[in-house]
């Protein structure tokens, strides 16, 4: 088959991971365009960051809780929107658990750090590079030099806490971010560490940040590109069906019309 859309011009890592975890959700998602409806999770996610990312854009004497407090109406206006009330049908009691689980959070947070001793140099910082021929994009959610000169890639993570057998795969997208760094003329320099902030949890996990990881990851994205552009060429990106690739993707109706064995 031939596709209508063309192949998008870049690469992002969560696009990279949804084709690495499935070739056809990457199809569906990249170039069919076909819309994945919002979750309690992913609007909860985009909710408490908006609030994180307004506080940074504070003087860091002025980034106190009740400050954190203030941005929530503002939250609500840019990530409640009518789409995503409808995509998971948020009624008065779901719109209190979800303010109720972000004050739970930002009281978390300000335990786990204190925002007026941070030096970002900047937060939700686009970055575009082309990196082994991969033209790749992606946001950070922040990035700050320590008192030592050093740059730490921050990520927030309002999810649950990840399983530390499987690191490689946790840091998988940040691995990139720090890729990114070293490749863009913005930043030119690659990180030297890594922080998870499970803020649901007050919890950060942390790495080092190698060259060879780096290296390993960007080759990795390169292989990625590489079959993208032959499953698109062919007409084709093949399913991998799976329990832990299918639990939380939402394409498995469509799937199931296309007789794909999609696993309960
Ligand atoms: S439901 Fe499973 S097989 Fe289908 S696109 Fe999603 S991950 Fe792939």
């Amino acid at each position: 088959m031939t596709f209508t859309n063309a192949l998008p011009a870049t690469l992002s890592p969560s696009r990279l991971a949804d084709f690495q975890t499935c070739p056809r959700r990457f199809q569906h998602a990249s170039v069919d365009r076909i819309p994945q409806p919002a979750t309690y999770a992913t609007v909860k996610g985009r909710f408490v960051h908006k609030i994180l990312e307004d506080l940074f854009a504070l003087d860091s004497e002025s980034r106190t809780i009740e400050r954190a407090r203030s941005f929530i109406p503002a939250a609500s206006l840019a990530i409640l929107t009518e789409q995503d009330r409808s995509d998971i049908k948020m009624d008065d009691e779901m719109e209190e658990k979800l303010l109720r689980e972000t004050e739970a959070i930002l009281t978390q947070y300000f335990a786990m750090e204190d925002p007026t001793r941070i030096n970002s140099t900047g937060v939700e910082i686009r970055l575009k590079v082309t990196a082994e021929g991969v033209p790749m994009v992606g946001i950070l959610d922040r990035l700050d030099r320590e008192a030592d000169g050093s740059l730490t890639i921050v990520d927030y993570k309002t999810g649950g806490l990840p399983n530390r057998n499987y690191d490689s795969q946790t840091f998988a997208n940040t691995d990139l971010y720090a890729a990114m760094c070293e490749e863009s003329d913005d930043v030119n320099e690659l990180p030297a560490r890594i922080r998870l902030y499970y803020v649901a949890f007050g919890e950060v996990i942390e790495r080092t940040v190698t060259s060879q990881v780096v290296k390993a990851r960007t080759t990795a994205a390169a292989v990625a590109w590489n079959k993208i552009n032959k499953f698109y060429e062919a007409g084709e990106f093949p399913a991998t069906p799976s329990k832990s690739a299918c639990r939380f993707c939402a394409y498995q109706q469509l799937c199931k019309n296309n007789n794909i064995a999609v696993p309960e």
